[in-house]
């Protein structure tokens, strides 16, 4: 075995990722990385956040533990348990603490979602002290020098409610993300759904229609993701106004109005 294959993870990334980048991010974060500041990715929904925090652990060779944060996730499903087994009662690190030991770049998603005290266990991880305190075992880690904490948001989904708190947001560094501009974007259409150049860029001169109908009812414009998925569609032989009904319209909204708008906008276009 070599060296490489020694360190490799289950959280290894082995192949590259496509990933295009749009505005300079890429540069921005492997400068994060290097001065061990953690990092928040904003944007809408399938914008390309997920993939790019996959494209950087591949370039920075750091395995990546990604958590999809939700309303029932608490601070020990972050940190570990101990469960019983044969008899015995044994510690499990949860996936941050595994993270923290082995040097990864820990991803939670949708951060906001999670209950309130994660914040706790964020805290202490992406100040000056990197440690992470595992109460119940009384023990308290020095996270390893490639730890780096990067968390995704989403602000137009967020209320009062759930809106980060200025003590957790003022600890990252953020990067924002938005729809990339048209020619990037019908080029990550093409790759990612495998059709023409003309055909993406029919799909995201829709979507730049479509996400400027926003104000008007939209809680958010058809994102890159729903674009490839109409690709592909489309490369599997359906007809392009079908595709984009299925994965462009459908998805968007349940309201008949705004369907027939959204209708008439691919009837335009054909
Ligand atoms: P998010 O995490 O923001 O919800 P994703 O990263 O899952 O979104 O993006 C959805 C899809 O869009 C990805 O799987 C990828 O195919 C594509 N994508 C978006 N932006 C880019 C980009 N800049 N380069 C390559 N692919 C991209």
């Amino acid at each position: 075995m070599t060296l490489d294959e020694a360190s490799k993870t289950p959280y290894t990334i082995d192949t590259e990722p496509f990933y295009l980048d749009t505005d300079n991010e890429i540069r921005m974060f492997e400068a994060a990385a290097a001065a061990r500041l953690p990092v928040m990715l904003k944007g809408p929904t399938g914008c390309g956040k997920t993939r790019f925090i996959e494209h950087m652990a591949f370039r920075l060779k750091r395995p990546l533990i990604t958590v999809a944060c939700h309303e029932d996730l608490f601070a020990s499903d972050l940190i570990g348990r101990y469960l019983l087994k044969d008899d015995e009662t044994v510690w499990v690190d949860g996936p941050l603490t595994r993270a923290v030991r082995m040097g990864a770049i820990c991803y939670l998603d949708e951060v906001v979602e999670a209950r309130k005290d994660t914040t706790v266990v964020v805290h202490p991880l992406t100040d000056n002290r990197r440690t992470l305190s595992i109460d119940k075992k009384g023990e308290v880690i020095q996270a390893h020098p490639d730890f780096l904490m990067v968390i995704s948001y989403n602000p137009g989904y967020q209320s009062v409610l759930k809106d980060l708190k200025q003590s957790t947001r003022q600890r990252f560094v953020s990067l924002s993300f938005d729809y990339p501009e048209p020619e990037d974007e019908s080029r990550i259409v093409a790759i990612e759904g495998k059709v023409d150049h003309d055909t993406a860029a029919r799909l995201v001169g829709l979507a730049g229609k479509i996400r400027h109908i926003r104000e008007h009812g939209l809680t958010e414009g058809a994102s890159t993701r729903l674009l490839i998925y109409a690709a592909s569609l489309i490369r599997q032989g359906i007809p392009f106004k079908g595709a984009c009904t299925a994965a462009l319209c459908q998805p968007l909204t349940d309201d008949d109005r705004l369907q027939e708008t959204l209708n008439d906008l691919i009837d335009d276009l054909i």
